[in-house]
């Protein structure tokens, strides 16, 4: 509908209102009351000043209810507070607006309404011009949805179908939005999940977030559930959002994630996992022209302390030894690894070799002092290791800073074991 086809009313407008003298233009007044189309006109006060019939049959008020009451009393979505001075200045402006809104009835049946809103002025005084379009039947189509469906401006709800009340235990769409603006209220704020800030809904429907995803508690079972959201345009910056509910996909997914990255025993990262990220880690030093160290650990004389205390005793140390190994190495940017046997590797960044020198110096020491008796040692009372080191600085391949890392471990065990070995050359 464009203005054009509106200044046809807009001369009558003051036959309309006053009712009394409608002269030559009774057959336009019959017409527009005869109009399928809920039309409604208010003043600049919001009250309602003209409603046809077809109004007064779908909202079950009388004419003489209706010219009582105010826009507000019918929109439950309608903000007088908004409707300033600067507001209708704008919508002298524009001439004609769209709203979504929701529409109540006497008997308090609901009814998402698209509404085009037209400025007209008649002897100085301005009015507000609706014509009402139900759009129930987007209600129908959507509570036929599996997934959450709702229409929105990323800050108000227009509409939600029934999956998504139930979820949050609202039987209807009314009491839902008398306690909460939005779905956006219960998205949790994690990192890797859409958060609730006034761009969330662009967010999603531009294509940056094609993987879109918002985590929400759901407040009866407290559970925590993982959606994937979309978002489509739909009129005048408002948004079809879907929330698809892939919590179980996520919750499998991430299970072998891990499974498949993770030693089973030690639950340190796994010899896989390895040879994917030392690659990455030596391109990233090379790329950022920064150093990471290569630290691999063994046991010493492991296969005597099997020997000796038993292999399932043996498994119990590799265990200690992997979470003091992580306890020592816990920065985000370090990872360790348990690369198969008794032996260990870990990658971190350098800020300074000295300080990468002395903080396995002091693992080392650590692992001494668990204490974990080995009679068989000849380098300590007790279980210990030997280390390794390697400075990367992203000239090698993964092949050359192993065999460089491993060849500092071999001198460790050819000192005595029990010592650090760190190789004085970047690589
Ligand atoms: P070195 O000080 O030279 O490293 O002597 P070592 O005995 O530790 O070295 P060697 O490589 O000869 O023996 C490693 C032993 O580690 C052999 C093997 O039985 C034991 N081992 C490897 N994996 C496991 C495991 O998962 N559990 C247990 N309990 N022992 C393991
Ligand atoms: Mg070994
Ligand atoms: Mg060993």
């Amino acid at each position: 509908m464009n203005t054009d086809t509106l200044s046809f009313p807009k001369i009558e407008i003051d036959q309309i209102v006053s009712s009394s003298n409608l002269g030559g233009s009774q057959f336009i007044n019959y017409m527009i009351s005869h109009i399928s189309n809920l039309i409604f006109v208010a003043d600049r006060n919001n009250r309602l000043v003209y409603v046809n019939d077809a109004v007064i049959k779908k909202y079950q008020y009388t004419k003489e209810e209706l010219l009582n009451m105010s826009i507000s009393d019918i929109d439950i979505h309608f903000d007088i507070s908004a409707l300033d001075d600067a507001y209708w200045q704008e919508f002298a402006h524009k001439k004609v607006v769209q709203i979504h809104s929701i529409h109540r009835a006497k008997d308090w049946s609901l009814y998402p309404v698209l509404i085009n809103s037209h400025y007209l002025e008649y002897e100085g005084h301005a009015y507000n011009f609706g014509i009402v379009e139900d759009q129930s039947y987007i209600q129908q189509l959507i509570n036929t949805q599996e997934d959450f469906v709702v229409l929105t401006d990323g800050t108000k709800l227009v509409m939600a179908n029934s999956k998504m009340l139930n979820f949050f235990g609202y039987k209807d769409f009314i009491t839902f939005i008398s306690e909460h603006k939005c779905i956006c209220e219960f998205f949790l704020e994690e990192d890797g999940y859409i958060h609730n800030e006034p761009t969330w809904v662009a967010q999603v429907a531009s294509s940056r977030h094609a993987n879109a995803k918002v985590k929400i508690q759901n407040p009866r079972t407290n559970e925590e559930h993982v959606f994937l959201v979309r978002a489509s345009a739909f009129e005048n910056y408002r948004f079809v959002v879907t929330f698809t509910d892939i919590t179980y996909e996520e919750k499998y997914k991430t299970t072998l994630e891990h499974l498949a990255i993770t030693d089973a025993m030690t639950q340190l990262f796994n010899r896989g996992y390895f040879n994917k990220i030392m690659p990455r880690e030596i391109n990233r030093a090379k790329r950022n022209k920064s150093q990471i160290a290569f630290i691999m650990l063994d046991v010493d004389f492991f296969k005597l302390y099997n020997d000796t205390y038993g292999h399932q005793n043996g498994d119990e140390v590799l265990v200690s030894v992997a979470s003091t190994i992580q306890k020592y190495f816990n920065r985000a940017s370090d990872f360790c690894f348990r690369l198969g046997g008794e032996e260990f590797g870990i990658i971190c960044a350098v800020d300074s070799i000295d300080d990468v020198y002395q903080q396995t110096e002091e693992l080392r020491i650590a692992i001494e002092d668990l204490h974990i008796e080995h009679e068989q040692n000849s380098a300590s009372n007790y279980v210990t290791v030997s280390i390794g080191i390697s400075i990367c600085g992203g000239l090698g391949s993964l092949e050359t800073l192993y065999s460089e890392t491993d060849a500092e471990l071999y001198r460790a065990k050819g000192s005595g074991r029990n010592t650090v070995s760190m190789a004085l050359k970047v690589v």
